[in-house]
């Protein structure tokens, strides 16, 4: 099968033949569909993160059953799916208390098993859920960063009188503030920088409030000037960009919360005495659960989270140097491959 391939160290990746993946008693195998290119993959891709290679990267996917494990039981051939890349062990202390995201022995499809930047991907017939008649292989494969800004929004405490920023306006992003007005807030704000008017314009049309370019105007007095100087009771950080954290812990109000869901994969120096006198909460959220997943795809089924205007670009498998450019220039939200 045809697969993409990240085989050593630094820039580079193989478009080639690779043998099938071996089904094995508990996985479902998958004929990949489509495939979403995560911020998670650029790295990856960019040989700037260390994985085990060599490894096939993808876990953004959807497709149809084309095999069953001997002990897997509720899916058959031609049944349209999705999968979750969360893999928990099953019987640590976090996939005990239903956070298997936390889990101490955590596996995740194409990170650190091979996944779905390929014809066919396998997965544990536990991480993989079936899409309804309507639902598209498209819709199926934007799961993931839905519930990867659906993990932090649910653990948050906003309220229908609530402003919330939401720095970065990819994929997630987006996704944040959709859920932030499902959740009822009362206004969204985006925020992005001088390079993101496309991706602005598209947190408008997805129920954005206002946008702010950071790169044009000072954020701190914006956000003064859109709440009346209130300031944003939640502000949820999209991006894992450093220079966000001090722009974030500006904009909260006393007694505010400030989410991470960005990957920070740099120290950041931050002024804590702004947390402490201004008594803000701080927290995190890595990924998400199969449960949450399984929320997240009824939200995208029903058509309450919309993945349309996230999706900008779609290339065919072999045509992923393509794909590579346009994500290189800036050009794409989410860029989809059909395998
Ligand atoms: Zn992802
Ligand atoms: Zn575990």
């Amino acid at each position: 099968m045809l697969a993409v391939v990240k085989e050593h160290e630094g820039p580079g990746f193989a478009v080639k033949d690779v043998p099938m993946p071996e089904v094995r008693e508990d996985d479902v195998l998958i004929r990949a569909r489509s495939v979403g290119i995560c911020g998670t993959d650029i790295p990856i891709l960019a040989g700037t993160r260390v994985i085990p290679w060599p490894m096939i990267p993808g876990h953004e996917f959807a497709g149809d059953v084309a095999g069953v494990g001997s002990r897997v039981r509720g899916f058959k051939e031609g049944d349209r799916v999705t999968s979750c890349l969360v893999i928990g062990c099953g019987s640590c202390r976090y996939c005990v208390e239903g956070s298997e995201c936390l889990c101490d022995n955590l596996v995740e499809t194409g990170i650190h098993v091979d996944g779905a930047f390929a014809e066919y991907v396998r997965a544990p017939a536990k991480t993989v859920l079936k899409l309804k008649d309507g639902t598209s292989y498209d819709q199926g494969a934007s799961i993931d960063p839905v519930a990867s800004a659906y993990r932090t929004i649910r653990a948050s405490g906003i309220t229908t009188k609530d402003t919330v920023a939401i720095f970065g306006p990819g994929p997630i992003g987006l996704y944040a503030v959709q859920l932030a007005k499902l959740r009822g807030a009362r206004c969204v704000i985006s925020i992005g920088t001088g390079d993101d008017a496309d991706r602005l314009s598209r947190a408008l049309e997805l129920g954005a409030d206002y946008a702010i370019d950071s790169s044009a105007c000072d954020v701190a007095g914006r956000v003064s000037e859109i709440t009346g100087g209130a300031m944003a009771d939640f502000v949820q950080d999209c991006t894992g960009a450093p220079s966000v954290v001090e722009s974030a812990l500006a904009i909260v109000k006393k007694r505010g919360t400030f989410a991470v869901t960005g990957l920070f994969h740099h120290p950041v120096e931050v002024n804590l005495g702004r947390v402490t006198r201004s008594e803000i909460s701080v927290y995190g959220t890595i990924c998400y659960t199969r449960n949450e997943f399984s929320e997240c795809l009824d939200l995208v089924e029903d058509g309450r989270v919309r993945v349309g205007p996230v999706i900008t670009h779609h290339f065919a498998l072999r045509d992923m140097e393509s794909a590579w450019e346009v994500i290189q220039r800036r050009e794409a939200v989410k860029v989809i491959l059909r395998p």
